[in-house]
């Protein structure tokens, strides 16, 4: 998927480094999350002591990693991070963990796509800082135990659901994102407006976070997108016109839907009379993977009530037909 409004693409982009928070204080929205991980990182501090193990769950573009940052600042200490897909043996894990200081923080993102192997490393290493390896094989292997630096493992997943007990039971703060409301969009886009140099007026910054997903890293491409049209039309206040003119262009309905959504909803409201349909034969007929559909579409769709989950499978609702302009179907319960 490389639509403007994928939240996952461009992770690491220019624009994710130039946007990006570095202290709670610039941190918009996740009010509850913030105010514990701020008691919790001051208790560390008072202590001495490394934070506990903290779990970020939430859908991509949240500000997950943003905020792992900002742990790691807020608690003055160093910062390394890497992803669970990219730790592929247990040597990998080692040799991060093996070069961690005293209360350093650790990101790994993904953390769901872990190998077991390495997961297995992990356990000791969360639990008693220590690293126990396997060196040699066949009847010359034996074990050899490493004390490692007390430090914080941060870790972030789209899918709380996808890890094993007890690596989840291992995280001593595990934190839930939500989707953030239009008023704080409205932030994090003036926010961006002052960093990037473009004139913002106030409905015009409405209309892309009405329109961003709840999603701040959308808010944050939209924004840059908007900027230049309005940069080619010669303009110097982005307006709600201006803003609705570029945004319509870009395939991003009123509601902030963009092709893959429609197309969501379009197929389950045309092929399977609104459902309740299961979740393979959507990702099929869409020839999208599953896992996208599950972590990016979906959660967005339910939080605004245009789907459900059901036992039996997705389901429309009377909103999500409005929304695509065609009549509820007769006898359907949605
Ligand atoms: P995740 O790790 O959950 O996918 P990121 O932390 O990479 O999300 O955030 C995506 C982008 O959104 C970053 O560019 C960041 O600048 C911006 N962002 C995320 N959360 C906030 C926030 N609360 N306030 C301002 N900008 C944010």
């Amino acid at each position: 998927m490389t639509d403007i409004t994928d939240s996952t693409a461009g992770r690491d982009g220019e624009l994710d480094v130039s946007l990006r928070p570095s202290l709670f204080d610039d941190f918009v929205g996740q009010e509850k999350a913030r105010e514990n991980l701020q008691v919790f990182i001051d208790a560390a501090k008072k202590r001495g002591t490394a934070l506990d193990h903290v779990l970020f769950v939430g859908p991509p573009g949240l500000g997950k990693t943003t905020l792992a940052q900002i742990v790691a600042k807020e608690l003055g200490v160093g910062f390394r991070a890497t992803s669970g897909p990219v730790i592929s043996k247990a040597g990998d894990l080692a040799a991060l963990l093996t070069n961690l200081e005293e209360r350093d923080v650790l990101f790994i993102d993904e953390i769901h796509r872990l190998n077991p192997q390495v997961e297995e490393v992990l356990y000791p290493a969360m639990e008693d800082f220590q690293l126990d390896l396997i060196i040699g094989e066949g009847p010359a292997a034996r074990s050899v135990r490493i004390d490692l630096a007390k430090f914080t493992l941060v870790a972030a997943t789209t899918r709380a659901g996808l890890l094993t007990t007890p690596l989840r039971d291992r995280f001593g703060i595990p934190v839930r994102l939500q989707f953030y409301t239009p008023e704080e969009l409205v932030k994090i886009v003036r926010r961006g407006a002052r960093l990037l140099g473009v004139g913002m007026s106030d409905d015009g910054a409405m209309e892309i976070a009405r329109r961003s997903r709840g999603t701040p890293r959308i808010a944050g491409r939209l924004l840059r997108r908007v900027a230049d049209f309005a940069q080619v039309d010669d303009v110097e206040i982005i307006n709600a016109a201006i803003a609705d003119k570029a945004l319509g262009r870009l395939d991003v309905d009123s509601r902030g839907l963009d092709q893959l959504d429609r197309r969501y909803l379009g197929t389950i409201a045309t092929n399977y009379g609104g459902g309740p349909v299961g979740i393979e034969t959507i990702a099929a007929a869409l020839s999208e993977p599953r896992d996208a559909i599950e972590e990016i579409v979906e959660p967005y769709l339910i939080q605004q009530g245009f789907i459900q989950r059901t036992p039996r499978g997705r389901m429309l609702t009377a909103q999500a037909f409005q929304h695509l302009n065609m009549g509820v179907p007769q006898g359907f319960i949605g």
